[in-house]
C-alpha cells in the first residue's frame, strides 16, 4: 500500500483486504468477491486529486470541494471497478438518516456524479440492473452490502445510529424480497468500514432510542450497548446491524463484519469523530457485473 500507512485492525479474523490499483487504495471483502458476479469496494482517502482537508479521495460534491476534482475521483473509482464503467453508471443515495430505500432502475443511471438526483431522503438503494453502481456516503456510519446470488439482486444502505435503530438493513432485505423475490436465507451481507464499538461513545438519549428498538436481552447478549461508569455508553453498531439482519432471516455465517474502524485509522479513512466537519466523504460501492463487457 502507498504512503506507508499502517492499518489498525479490530479483530484477529481478517475479513477485509486493502488493495491498490492505478494508485487508488481501496478496501474489499474477499467473501463478496468469491460470489463471482459482483464488483464492490470501499474507498479510502488515498489515490484521489482533492486537496486540503479533502485530500485526496473525497467523493462528496456537497462539502465544498472543487467539483472537477470530485469528478476525477469518481472516474478513478469507475476505473478500479472496471468493466468499462464510467460516471454514467453511478447511482447515489441522498442521505438524511432515514430508513427509506429506493428501487433503482435503468432510468436512474448516472444520478449522483452525472445527473441531478431527483429524489431526497434516500438512505438505501436496491437494484437488479447489471452495470449500475450503487453508492452510499460514509465517514464513521456503517455501510451494509446485501447480495442475493440466487435472484442476482443487490442492496446497499447507509446505517448510522438512526438507520440502525430503524433497522434499515432488515428493511432492505425485505424490500428485495418484495421486488425481486429475494429470500433472506440466500443473502450474503457485509458490514463495511465504520466506527467500532470501542470508539463509539454515546449519551443517554441515543441509548434510550436503542432500548426502544431492541430488548434488554438483545442489547446485553449481543453486546450492542455497554454502559460506562461516566453515564455514557459504548454503542456497537456492527453487532446491532448483525442482529437485525439475523432477525430478517439472514444466516449468521453469511454476515461478514469489517475488521477496519474509521476512527482507528484516520490517515487511511475519513472519520467524523476525528476530523469533524473539515473532511471529505468516503463511499461504499456495489454493482452486478455487466457480462457484456469484460475489460
Ligand atoms: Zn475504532
Amino acid at each position: 500500500m502507498n504512503n506507508n500507512i499502517s492499518i489498525k485492525r479490530c479483530s484477529d479474523i481478517k475479513t477485509t483486504e486493502v488493495r491498490e490499483k492505478n494508485g487508488v487504495t481501496y478496501i474489499v471483502f474477499p467473501g463478496i468477491e468469491k460470489l463471482g458476479f459482483i464488483d464492490h469496494l470501499f474507498s479510502t482517502r488515498l489515490g484521489g486529486v482533492s486537496g486540503g482537508h479533502y485530500s485526496t479521495m473525497n467523493l462528496s460534491y456537497t462539502r465544498g470541494d472543487d467539483a472537477a476534482c470530485v469528478n476525477e475521483n469518481y472516474r478513478r473509482i469507475a476505473d478500479v471497478l472496471g468493466h468499462g464503467r464510467t460516471l454514467d453508471d453511478f447511482v447515489c443515495t441522498f442521505q438524511t438518516h432515514t430508513t427509506n430505500i429506493r428501487t433503482v432502475t435503468e432510468d436512474d443511471r448516472g444520478k449522483g456524479p452525472k445527473r441531478v438526483r431527483d429524489y431526497t431522503d434516500i438512505d438505501g438503494l436496491i437494484t437488479n440492473v447489471p452495470g449500475i453502481i450503487l453508492g452510499t456516503f460514509h465517514a464513521d456510519c456503517p455501510p451494509v452490502y446485501i447480495i442475493d446470488p440466487v435472484k442476482k439482486a443487490i442492496g446497499l444502505v447507509h446505517s448510522g445510529w438512526k438507520g440502525t435503530q430503524g433497522q434499515i438493513g432488515k428493511k432492505a432485505v425485505e424490500k428485495m424480497g418484495l421486488e425481486y423475490g429475494t429470500r433472506a436465507s440466500d443473502c450474503v451481507c457485509a458490514i463495511g468500514p465504520s466506527i467500532c464499538g470501542d470508539c463509539y461513545e454515546i449519551g443517554e438519549d441515543v441509548a434510550l432510542e436503542f432500548s426502544k428498538a431492541f430488548t434488554k436481552e438483545e442489547l446485553d447478549n449481543e453486546k450492542i450497548l455497554i454502559p460506562y461508569p461516566n453515564g455514557k455508553y459504548r454503542l456497537f453498531l456492527w453487532n446491532a446491524i448483525k442482529l437485525s439482519l439475523k432477525n430478517a432471516g439472514v444466516m449468521e455465517e453469511n454476515i461478514i463484519v469489517t475488521d477496519i474502524c474509521t476512527k482507528c485509522n484516520p490517515d487511511l479513512l475519513f472519520s467524523h469523530r476525528v476530523h469533524g466537519e473539515k473532511r471529505g466523504n468516503l463511499m461504499a460501492f456495489l454493482s452486478i457485473n455487466d457480462k457484456t463487457s469484460n475489460s
